[in-house]
Formats: C-alpha cells, structure tokens, sequence
C-alpha cells in the first residue's frame, strides 16, 4: 500500500514501551511501577463519589478540584499546576507548543528516550549532551548551549542517579529558553527543584503519580509553572484531558499522603540493600535516588541475564542502546530476594 504518513513517521521506529503483562506470576520489575497497592482511600473514594450522573457529564476541564487539593499538597498556587493525563501528556504539549520543526532540544544522555521521539515528531534538532562525572555534573554545553527548549530528567532515568539543585539551577539561570526538570522518580530523592519555581519563569517542573503513588494505571501527572506558562500550554490541550476516575483517584492518593510517605520509605531501604547485594556480585551499582537501580558490567553484553531472568518470570528492563547494563526496578524485598537467587544461577 501506499504510505499516506508524514516522511518522519514513516522513518521513525516510535517510543518502545517496556512489556506489560497481566500474567499471574511474573515479577515485574521492568517499568518502575510500585510494587504496593495505592492508598486505600483511593478506590474507597471512586466507589463513593462515583455516580452515574459524574459519569454522563464531562469532567472538569483544569480538574479544578484536583488542582486544589495538589495546592495544598504542593504549597503551590492553583494556577501555577496543570494536570495532565500522565507526565506523557504534560511532555507532548510541551514538545509541541515550544518546538517548531528544525528548532533546537538540548538534553544530557543517556536519559528517558521519549523525550528523542518527541523531538522527532516535531521534526526538530535533538541534541544529546552526555553527563560528566558518572552522570553527576551536567555538561557545559547543555548549560551554555543555544536552544528553544532544555530538558534534565533528575533523578535521571536510566541512571536513577541525581544531579544537585545548584546544577540545575545553572541551566536556568544561563537559559534563554524553557527548562523542562521531569522529576518523575522525586519522591524517592533528597531533594527538588520546586524552591526554584518562584525566582525561574522560564522552569517547568514535571512530576507523576505513577510511580511513588502507585497510579500509573491511573494516568495523572502535574506541570508546575508560572501562569505564563501553564496558560500557554492550555491551549495546546484537550479540553478533557483527564478522566473523572482519575481526577477522583489522584485527589484521594494526594489526601491521604502519609501513605504514600510510609511506602516511599520502604522502597529507599529495599533500594540500598539490594543495591549493595549487587555490588558483592560485582556489578557497578550507581547511587540511586529513584525506585529503580542501573547495574553495569562494562564492556560485556547483559542481554542474556535479561533473557534468562524473563525465561524464569522476571521482567527486567534491557535496552539494546545500552547493552551492557539492565535497569531493575525496586519491588518488594522477597521480588528482590527472588531475582538474586535467579541471577546467581544464571551466572553460574
Ligand atoms: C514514568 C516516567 C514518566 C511518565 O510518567 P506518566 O505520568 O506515567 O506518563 C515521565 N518521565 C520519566 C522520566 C518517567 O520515568
């Protein structure tokens, strides 16, 4: 058949998710889900507020009631958060209401590969800086460099490794243009970005309830930034972006915080034992402040481990850009248990 697509989209492979699976048995440990269910006050709430009449009616547009209760979560005036359906969808617009074809992205690699497809379905420049220092500095040229849009992933995926406020704090004061911070895995870090929003018009900051709050089925994400900006933005948007279930079960995993805190918590310590288990393997473990840790063997292929352990049940994250490394996610400690003993046999 004749291609009727757009010569990007006919050239380009599209974003490969990691695999989903609904089988009974199967560790998962491959996208950074939690392994805990949500606060319980989440589906309490949908099944209490949830009538047939919300669900005949659109839902609210801004998920204005959301976007109440994230002010008081977040300490941050309603105005400035937009919510998106995911983090996914916050990027989209972004890449779209900041780039026009041939313009400039700049952001440090290796890091979250979405951000190179929506670079491309734009049709602009994308240009991967790579990270100094074990991924702990960002580099001149992304602090320096001339562009229309600036994104840091911090913790950065796949790394899980961290750059500091005041390196960030660089790009955005050296920047002409807007800088995007997707702190997607911030809740398992020390610190973030949100100090910054007052003094940096030009920051927006991402986050996602899919991972430290157990959502990810759900799809909630938020954009922090002036109202400048989120107004821009809007334009951009579907009217409803975002489902009334999800808006319900977001406002009830926000109200119910603690929760989220105390399971938060466990992930960080499952996160250093089981990092250190791995370094007596002899892998490199980098320093981790997401729910997931990067482990390399330089120079060989760990292609077969993510082979054997999907063999045995367990999902890891392989990608063949980065063959000599896996990404493992932090589930609970007897998952974690689980994959050491597997990857003992394996490497026997
Ligand atoms: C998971 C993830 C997202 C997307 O989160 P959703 O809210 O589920 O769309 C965005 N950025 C990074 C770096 C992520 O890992």
């Amino acid at each position: 058949m004749k291609s009727y697509f757009r010569k990007i989209i006919e050239n380009m492979t599209g974003y490969i998710p990691g695999e989903q699976t609904g089988e009974k048995g199967v560790v998962k440990l491959n996208t950074n889900e939690n392994p805990y269910p949500p606060s319980p006050r989440v589906l309490e709430q949908i099944r209490a507020r949830l009538s047939e009449r919300e669900l005949a009616l659109y839902p609210p547009p801004l998920s204005d009631p959301l976007r109440v209760v994230a002010q008081k979560t977040y300490g941050i005036p309603a105005d400035w958060i937009l919510v998106g359906n995911g983090s996914d969808e916050l990027l989209n617009l972004i890449f779209r209401v900041f780039l026009d074809k041939e313009d400039r992205v700049l952001y440090p690699y290796p890091t979250y590969t979405l951000y190179r497809t929506l670079a491309l379905l734009q049709e602009a420049h994308y240009q991967e800086i790579p990270f100094e220092e074990k991924y702990q500095l960002l580099p001149e040229e992304l602090v320096q460099g001339e562009a229309k849009l600036k994104i840091i992933c911090n913790p950065n995926s796949p790394t899980g490794t961290v750059v500091s406020i005041s390196e960030v704090e660089k790009v955005l004061a050296a920047s002409a243009c807007p800088v995007v911070v997707d702190e997607a895995y911030v809740d398992f870090a020390e610190e973030n970005c949100l100090s910054l929003l007052k003094k940096y018009p030009n920051l927006l900051i991402l986050r996602t309830l899919s991972k430290s709050f157990a959502l990810a089925g759900a799809r909630v994400g938020f954009l922090f930034a002036w109202p400048e900006m989120t107004q821009g933005i809007i334009k951009a948007k579907d009217s409803y972006n975002v489902g009334i279930m999800p808006q319900i079960a977001a406002q009830a995993a926000l109200e119910d915080i603690e929760y989220t805190r105390a399971r938060v918590e466990q992930i960080k310590k499952t996160r250093s034992w089981f990092s250190s288990e791995l370094a007596k393997m002899g892998f490199v473990v980098y320093p981790s402040q997401a729910n997931f840790v990067w482990v390399q063997l330089p120079g060989s292929s760990l292609g077969f481990l993510y082979q054997g352990l999907k063999e045995r049940n367990i999902l890891v994250r392989y990608f063949s850009e980065w063959p000599d490394a896996l990404r493992i996610t932090i589930g609970r400690e007897e998952d974690m248990k689980l994959l050491l003993e597997e990857m003992l046999e394996i490497l026997k």
